[in-house]
């Protein structure tokens, strides 16, 4: 069995804080995560078992007395110590399985990006085509995401060697105790870049503005969020690209609502036209369509004009165009026009003004949408 002072490389007098300052040292080039070798794991384990005996008080005397010493602690009896494990996790971190102190990938996943585009009625009705500049990043042509300069590597940082951690001691109510920090130096990397790409001033991307061309469905309403995987930024250090949203926004139409599926209007009608009936042609998003008003028709029926309505977003069945009649009552009438009403009103003896329930018909519904959008 060697020697633990030799082990160690520290004289037979050598302090506490000697013993400490050569165990880390030793550590930082033996430990499995920097160097992976067999020869390298075995020294690990003989460096640290050393390490455990001399620096405690109690079982560095036993050994100095030359007795009591067996690999690893077992029987030793000496309390305080759990061996390996806990040493590990002392020097490089929680988590015994050698995770801990493994340096940190300069790659990361771009951020998502959101971009609002604005629609109009007719972009729902139909769904439409946009190409939508967005400001984003994209990779370093220069350096293919490698953030260094053509022809140059990150090399290994002088100040973890590679492990993107450094250990501190700090002082605690348990007494002195090391801790695990992010080397400073390489921020964490393991490696320096020492001739970061010009292009990019070594982030592996630079800022661009990009065309994303886009077919937004028919359907979609103000809120709605289409997601593009993989369109939004790329990450740092040629990571893999974020996700691309586009949210929508519709502004209202002077003439149309939407109610669903259906798109609501109100049609005017002359009292003539509604006691005669008539054709008329109205101007739908789908361009003119001829609607039949029978005789008789009355303030606050409903005329539908099938599959003149949105295509929902998920179905291909349109929804209808809804046409709520409102009948406009004349309010000048010269003396002639007066005498006819009066002679007709004579002829069909109308009954008076009669009251019954209130009448919240679809009409009515109708109306208040337009009055709140
Ligand atoms: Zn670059
Ligand atoms: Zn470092």
């Amino acid at each position: 069995m060697a020697d633990h002072y030799e082990v160690l490389g520290v004289s037979r007098e050598a302090s506490l804080d000697e013993i400490k300052k050569a165990y880390r040292r030793l550590a930082r080039e033996l430990h499995p995560d920097v160097n992976p070798g067999e020869e390298a794991s075995e020294r690990f384990k003989l460096v640290t078992h050393a390490y455990d005996v001399l620096s405690d008080k109690d079982q560095r005397a036993r050994y100095d007395m030359g007795g009591g010493d067996s690999p690893f602690g077992a029987g030793g009896g000496a309390g305080g110590f759990g061996g390996f494990g806990d040493i590990f996790e002392t020097f490089f971190g929680a988590g015994a399985g050698g995770r801990a102190g493994r340096p940190r990938s300069r790659r990361e996943r771009g951020q998502d990006a959101l971009v609002r585009v604005t629609l109009d009625l007719q972009d729902v009705v139909f769904g439409v085509h946009r190409d939508i500049d967005v400001d984003t990043a994209i990779a370093c042509e220069t350096c293919e995401g490698s953030c260094c300069q053509p022809g140059t590597t990150p090399v290994t940082c002088d100040i973890c060697h590679g492990a993107g951690n450094v250990q501190r001691q700090v002082r605690s109510l348990l007494g002195n105790v090391v801790t695990t920090v992010p080397c400073n130096v390489c921020q964490g990397y393991g490696t320096t870049i020492p001739y970061p790409c010009a292009t990019c001033q070594g982030q592996g991307r630079v800022r661009s503005r990009r065309t994303v061309s886009l077919d937004i469905p028919a359907g979609v309403e103000t809120g709605l969020r289409l997601q593009l995987p993989g369109s939004g930024e790329v990450g740092p250090a040629g990571g893999p690209n974020g996700d691309l949203y586009i949210e929508v926004s519709v502004t209202p139409h002077p003439v149309f609502s939407r109610d669903g599926d259906d798109l609501l209007a109100t049609l005017d009608v002359s009292m003539s036209d509604a006691i005669l009936g008539t054709t008329t042609t109205i101007d739908s998003l789908d361009g003119p369509v001829d609607l039949e008003i029978r005789p008789g028709v009355q303030a606050g029926d409903i005329l539908t004009i099938k599959n003149r309505g949105i295509t929902p977003l998920r179905g291909s069945q349109r929804g209808d165009l809804k046409v709520g009649v409102h009948v406009v009552t004349p309010t000048r009438l010269d003396h002639k026009e007066r005498a006819l009403i009066e002679d007709f009103a004579k002829r069909t003896k109308a009954p008076a003004p009669q009251l019954s329930e209130f009448h919240q018909g679809l009409f009515a519904k109708l109306r208040d949408r337009f009055r709140n959008s």
